[in-house]
């Protein structure tokens, strides 16, 4: 995904969103949910997880 210097601003009002569900940005067109995720520190892998053993 490229990186936008966009700040975002979802429109919070009828018809393009609402308060509960923000639309599009209007600069990018990022969804909300895209922006959120993005913004979100990564989770650390946990590459410790072993198979399990078959039953
Ligand atoms: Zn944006």
């Amino acid at each position: 995904m490229p990186i936008s210097l966009c700040k975002h601003s979802f429109p919070v009002t009828p018809p393009r969103g609402s308060m509960n569900h923000p639309g599009d940005c209007r600069g990018c067109d990022i969804t909300y949910g895209q922006a959120r995720a993005a913004s979100r520190p990564a989770r650390r892998r946990t590459t410790a997880r072993k198979p399990r053993p078959a039953a």
